[in-house]
């Protein structure tokens, strides 16, 4: 890309037309044909028709004939290291599964999540994703830098990144459903965790990187871990995510062991309010969505991986009516092997009209704000990202709709909503090009592919007493 002249050092321009536009704005505002330009990392008009004249230092015309512009995808619940272990335990509920893979994932190592982080951030980038999250909780003794690399990964693909540092210290002996040596101790967890938000956490506007405080869950954390945990990110003005409500099972296990539903069980420790999001959320009752409205507490919804475990179809439309934030996960990729983004979009709107609302659970443009802006709202970041207003940061999507997916179909959103996954053309984070006509354009996609089938062998080749 050739840059013109410039004698205020700005970076150059990059004027796109000729386009749809879905801005996602609080209005909804969208063009039948229109611009964006972007100055520097942002957003600095956007509208109908054609771009202003006379814009100086332009580095790069890009005529969108033919696609739809929408705010990049933000992920808000993914494991990362699990990109390494799918396909397996395929038919298996919740709890199962889990005991069926914590002993291979406990032997997990920084070079094989390194690829695996690898792996799912260029499966979600290449799908439109231009903010990630990965919640890791597997933290082998002796297993290396395991945040730094997982980071380190996002930074290289360049796409925008919240790492949710997690943890489990309730294994077997504790009640719990992780095996002994799969968990970390009270202490050491909240130490490495208070490590990871000093070393790497950016509150400023545009930052890439955010780390938030995140102990797994209430079957594989001490109350004391939830309670300490929260009582951490509020010192340290980060946020707080876990799982919560996924399955009937959680369910029976709050009750026994803590006398409480998991909503309430979340009250008791501090972990309702406007800086939480929780992932799944699939068992609510009235009282329990109404807790979440009323503390502004955000749902990370993630329905491909909520059918692949057969935990059942969270109550989207009743939160969204509630004014509970609601965006959209992937999950880890041993419970959605397909690990991207665009397709949830689709399957959010599908699977909710299998619930109680039937046809009128979702339309196509609620499913698009739910993988945008939503997502946004639970990462904290609705001020920056999430929607495409003038001022917001640059993060955005061309989505090709001219071909033989998506040509025949009239309105561009319900293309891409209800139509196959569409091709990415251009996608930009912060201003800068990521992915170019479906591939990536930082990282070679062919070595990703390599390095995540010979570290997925390497796991699958250690003795499982080892
Ligand atoms: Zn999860």
């Amino acid at each position: 890309m050739a840059a013109s002249a410039n004698p205020e050092g700005a970076a150059a321009r990059i004027v796109i037309e000729n386009c749809a536009i879905a801005t996602v704005d609080a209005n909804d505002t969208e063009y039948a044909s229109g611009y964006v330009v972007v100055a520097g990392n942002k957003i600095e008009s956007i509208g109908a028709g054609k771009a202003p004249e006379g814009l100086e230092n332009v580095g790069r015309r890009v005529d969108g004939t033919g696609h739809l512009v929408t705010p990049g995808l933000v992920n808000t619940h993914h494991h990362f290291y699990q990109w390494i272990t799918r396909g397996l335990a395929t038919d298996h509920n919740l709890f199962n599964w889990l005991v069926a893979l914590y002993p291979t994932w406990a032997r997990i190592d920084e070079p094989m999540v390194r690829a695996a982080a690898q792996g799912s951030l260029g499966m979600m980038a290449r799908g439109g994703v231009t903010t990630a999250m990965d919640h890791h909780y597997v933290y082998p003794k002796g297993s290396g830098d395991l945040s730094g690399a997982i980071i380190g990964a996002a930074r290289e693909m360049g796409v925008r990144f919240t790492l949710a540092r997690g943890s489990m210290d309730r294994s077997e002996k504790d009640g719990g459903l992780p095996p002994d040596f799969a968990v970390e101790t009270l202490e050491g967890a909240l130490a490495a965790t208070e490590e990871t938000v000093k070393k790497h956490h950016d509150a400023s506007f545009d930052a890439m990187t955010q780390v938030a405080v995140a102990p797994c869950s209430p079957f594989s954390v001490s109350t004391e871990l939830m309670k300490q945990g929260a009582e951490l990110a509020r010192r340290l003005g980060v946020r707080l995510h876990t799982h919560g409500s996924e399955t009937v099972e959680e369910e029976k296990f709050c009750h026994e062991l803590f006398g409480l539903g998991p909503t309430d069980y979340f009250a008791s420790t501090g972990w309702l309010g406007e800086d939480v999001w929780m992932a799944h959320c699939v068992h609510m009752n009235d009282s329990d969505i109404e807790a979440f409205a009323r503390t502004g507490t955000g749902v990370a919804h993630c329905p491909s991986s909520n059918a692949r475990l057969a935990a059942g179809i969270a109550r989207v439309p009743d939160m969204l009516a509630a004014g509970v934030p609601v965006g959209l996960g992937v999950d880890g990729t041993a419970s959605n092997e397909s690990g991207e983004l665009h397709t949830e979009l689709r399957n959010a709107l599908l699977i909710n009209r299998l619930g109680a609302h039937k046809e009128a659970a979702l339309n196509a443009r609620q499913a698009l704000r739910l993988g945008t802006y939503g997502g946004a709202q639970v990462l904290g970041r609705a001020g920056q990202i999430g929607s495409l207003e003038a001022g917001k940061l640059a993060d955005l999507v061309l989505w090709k709709i001219d071909g033989i997916g998506h040509s025949s179909i009239a309105d561009p959103v319900t293309a891409i909503v209800f139509g196959a996954a569409a091709p990415v053309t251009l996608s930009l984070v912060n201003g800068e090009p990521v992915v170019e006509n479906g591939r990536l354009l930082h990282v070679d996609e062919d070595a990703i592919a390599r390095v995540t089938r010979d570290e997925a062998q390497r796991l699958a080749r250690i003795p499982a007493e080892s």
